[in-house]
């Protein structure tokens, strides 16, 4: 069994192949494991209340978000019983559930024997795992947004299962992601969780050619305002905070206004695509056999809204290789 991408789902789908008796080979086409795991802050999570996650992800596919609601508790138990050492036992947000870990420990945990610096061949043949984190590098180039991601995931599984007769859901032109600095602010990778711009929801949010577009309510994520500013914006604010610093450290346009408020320029930031290939709750790509999705590859769990792509990765990962191996 092939498995393309050693983030979380690749690497849980491996690591649940092997428990179950199989050999599987994880090809990698970065220069390292842990996809966009590695650089996340790790809390994988679940909404408290299902009819909340149907709610705030309201065109998602509702067997496929009863799945990852479902059988979260127990991957991160599995997760834990492999070794995995949770750093905190819960989310400390108080609408959701889950556990949060330390993203370097659990790659080397889960990534014995990747094969870096191999990308899916386009002759693959099945069986194979599609774990390639979704196209998140050609939206946000394509947007002209920024990436705040792994710099390779680029689409593959797409250019991989249409051709062969695989299906893609609704939500292709939304992504997870964050408001961030614009240029020249300097943003490296360990850089994406503290110079993240969140205090959308109290900031007056102008175009660059002045154009008030504050939206009426900003959900607590803010992941609707990153779907909403395009690639570049203003946020305006009456005073300073902790973020609007790091920000200015990491040299970041801000102009203090006539009427003393701060106007700081920010862009929209592409973590992950929430459209992608459309699966069954066993991580099957439909219309294309012996070939699964797991991960953000597979579309149709946060459509609409915003949930753990983590928890997608693990449950899905785990789907795909107990299917692959009845
Ligand atoms: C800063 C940041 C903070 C985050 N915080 C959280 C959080 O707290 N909670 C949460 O739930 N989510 C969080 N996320 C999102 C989360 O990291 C992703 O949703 C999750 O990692 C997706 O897992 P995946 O395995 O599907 O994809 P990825 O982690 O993207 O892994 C895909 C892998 O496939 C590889 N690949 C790409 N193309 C190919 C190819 N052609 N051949 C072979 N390999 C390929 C990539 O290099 C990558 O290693 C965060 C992300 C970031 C960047």
């Amino acid at each position: 069994m092939l498995v393309a991408g050693a983030g979380l789902a690749g690497l849980v789908c491996a690591a649940r192949l092997r428990e179950l008796g199989r050999r599987p080979r994880v090809i990698e086409k970065g220069t390292r494991a842990g996809g966009s795991m590695l650089l996340s802050s790790c809390v994988i999570w679940r909404h408290l209340d299902f009819d909340v996650f149907r709610a705030e992800c309201p065109d998602g596919d509702p067997a496929l978000q009863r799945l990852i609601w479902e059988r979260l508790d127990d991957a991160l138990e599995w997760l834990i019983s492999l070794g995995a050492e949770p750093v905190w036992d819960d989310t400390e947000n108080p609408r959701t559930t889950g556990k949060r870990f330390d993203p370097r420990k659990l790659t080397e945990l889960l990534a014995r024997d990747a094969e870096l610096e191999t990308p899916l061949p386009p002759d693959a043949e099945a069986p194979l795992v599609l774990a390639c984190g979704g196209f998140g590098k050609r939206l946000a180039a394509e947007r002209s947004l920024l990436l705040r991601a792994n710099p390779w995931s680029d689409g593959a599984a797409l250019d991989y299962a249409l051709p062969r007769g695989a299906r893609t859901t609704q939500g292709m032109e939304q992504f997870y992601g964050r408001v961030m600095p614009a240029p020249p602010a300097r943003i490296r990778e360990e850089d994406f969780v503290p110079l993240a711009q969140l205090y959308g929801a109290v900031a007056q949010v102008l175009t660059d050619d002045g154009r008030d577009i504050t939206p009426p309510h900003v959900a607590w994520h803010e992941n609707d305002l990153a779907n909403t500013i395009g690639p570049r914006a203003w946020y305006v604010v009456a005073e300073t905070n902790e973020r609007i610093e790091a920000a200015r450290a990491a040299g970041a346009t801000i102009e203090t206004l006539d009427d003393g408020r701060l106007a700081v320029h920010v862009a929209a930031a592409v973590t992950h695509t929430i459209g992608g290939l459309a699966v069954d709750t066993n991580a099957q790509v439909a219309g294309l056999d012996g070939v699964w999705a797991a991960g953000v590859d597979a579309g149709g769990v946060a459509t609409g809204g915003y949930a753990s792509g983590l928890a997608q990765a693990l449950v899905l990962g785990l789907a795909a290789a107990e299917d692959f191996a009845a």
